[in-house]
């Protein structure tokens, strides 16, 4: 099962960063690359109806190998990852280091020798001494949120297309675009795909299974002000600045994504900028408790309120929406879905970590879509870092887990 590593390593030598604020789907065309390679992958693998569509959504069918009777009785899963990497980080010209049968101690990234990914700062680090680990060389992103996800539905594509003994019911593959700049499944058309369950196989650390995430609103303050040469502006002036700053003020600092963790919601400002004419903030808010987002959401408008009435001479203009919510509400609506995706880790010896995303997922959205979806471990672990690594095993247990949940709904179907 080596194989996965070889595509992994294909795959992010690809360039496929993804860009905010483009409306288009895919954001960046150079996403195209991976995905046409990937269809003629999954082509050369049997897989005649892969294609890929304007908006760069890879699509492919592997047909069912039980008899028809039972074809009909297994659900239809759909395995999906995503093609793009974060804009946070470089992700162009990625450098992988194959540290071979890892020895526990600090790992130097030889492109930039001050940063060291060591077991003290990334615990998890300390499970896989002996494990052949991968990184990049410092300089980049890895890139294995999520091609480390993607090999492992290829690499598991392939054993399948190579062993038909191993029996499965009807999967559609799909790798989607821009998940990370939160468009990844918008304009996928979900019905068409014909799919019960879903699984994106884009969690971090080994054994990680995730079916809950943040409720997610956000949206954007304006405010106009007015300029005046500021010797003689007393009475005159209204500085969109300074008002912006007491807007800033105002959200609660010990709710911010820098203060809180675990089950904790917060507020977040992504950015402000702006002059004494005009001043524009970007927020959002992220709540696991759909009561408690509404909550912030109504702070917000109170804050806002509040400061419009201490500067009545500005203009304070916002918007404000729902922007995902958590997946739980309807995965607990299929409980097998998560429980036969615990079976399946479990079955490869892995340890299963069950822990809350403190984000969305594409699984998130396709949940709402109709396609119940939770989020399988890829292995990869420090997304969006330079200090991302992959460990090998890692990989080749999201191999094993997913072949496993292949076999469990075979199983559970009969
Ligand atoms: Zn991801």
């Amino acid at each position: 099962m080596s194989s996965v590593l070889d595509r992994f390593l294909k795959y992010v030598s690809i360039h496929t960063t993804s860009q905010e604020d483009i409306t288009e789907i895919p954001s960046t065309k150079r996403q195209f690359n991976l995905a046409n390679l990937l269809v003629t992958e999954l082509q050369a693998l049997g897989l005649m109806d892969a294609s890929v569509d304007e908006h760069c959504y890879v699509i492919a069918t592997l047909q069912s190998n039980l008899s028809k009777d039972l074809t009909d009785k297994v659900p239809v899963l759909c395995l999906c990852a995503h093609m793009d990497t974060s804009p946070e980080e470089p992700g162009e010209n990625i450098k992988p280091q194959i540290i071979k049968n890892y020895d526990g101690g600090d790992i130097v990234l030889p492109g930039n020798p001050n940063l060291v990914i060591s077991p003290q700062e990334t615990p998890s680090l300390k499970k896989f001494i002996g494990s052949d680990v991968v990184t990049s060389d410092g300089t980049t992103l890895l890139g294995g949120d999520d091609k480390a996800g993607i090999a492992a539905i290829m690499t598991a594509i392939a054993t399948l297309v190579s062993d038909p003994s191993i029996k499965h019911g009807t999967i559609k593959i799909v790798f989607t675009p821009d998940e990370e700049v939160g468009h990844g499944v918008e304009a996928l058309d979900v019905k068409s795909l014909s799919a019960d369950f879903g699984y994106t196989i884009d969690g971090d650390e080994m054994g990680v299974l995730e079916s809950e995430t943040f409720n997610a609103a956000g949206g954007s303050i304006t405010i106009t002000g007015f300029n005046f040469h500021p010797g003689y502006a007393k009475d005159k002036m209204v500085n969109a600045v300074r008002i912006l700053g007491d807007i800033i003020s105002q959200f609660p600092k010990d709710q911010a994504p820098e203060t809180t963790e675990k089950r904790e919601g917060y507020y977040h400002v992504l950015s402000a900028k702006g002059s004494v004419n005009e001043a524009k903030l970007r927020f959002i808010l992220r709540d696991f408790d759909l009561a408690e987002l509404h909550q912030k959401m109504k702070k917000i408008e109170e804050i806002i309120k509040q400061i419009q009435e201490q500067n009545p001479k500005a203009k304070i203009e916002f918007d404000l929406k729902e922007q995902y919510k958590n997946m739980k509400y309807q995965l607990d609506k299929v409980p097998h879905v998560v429980d036969y995706a615990e079976e399946a880790i479990k079955r490869a010896g892995v340890e299963v970590i069950r822990k809350p995303v403190r984000g969305g997922t594409d699984g998130a959205r396709l949940s709402y879509m109709g396609l119940p979806t939770p989020n399988i471990f890829a292995g990869s672990i420090n997304f969006h870092s330079k200090k991302e690594f992959v460990p090998v095993i890692a990989m080749e247990k999201s191999v094993e887990t997913i072949l496993n949940l292949l076999q469990i709904y075979v199983e559970k179907s009969i």
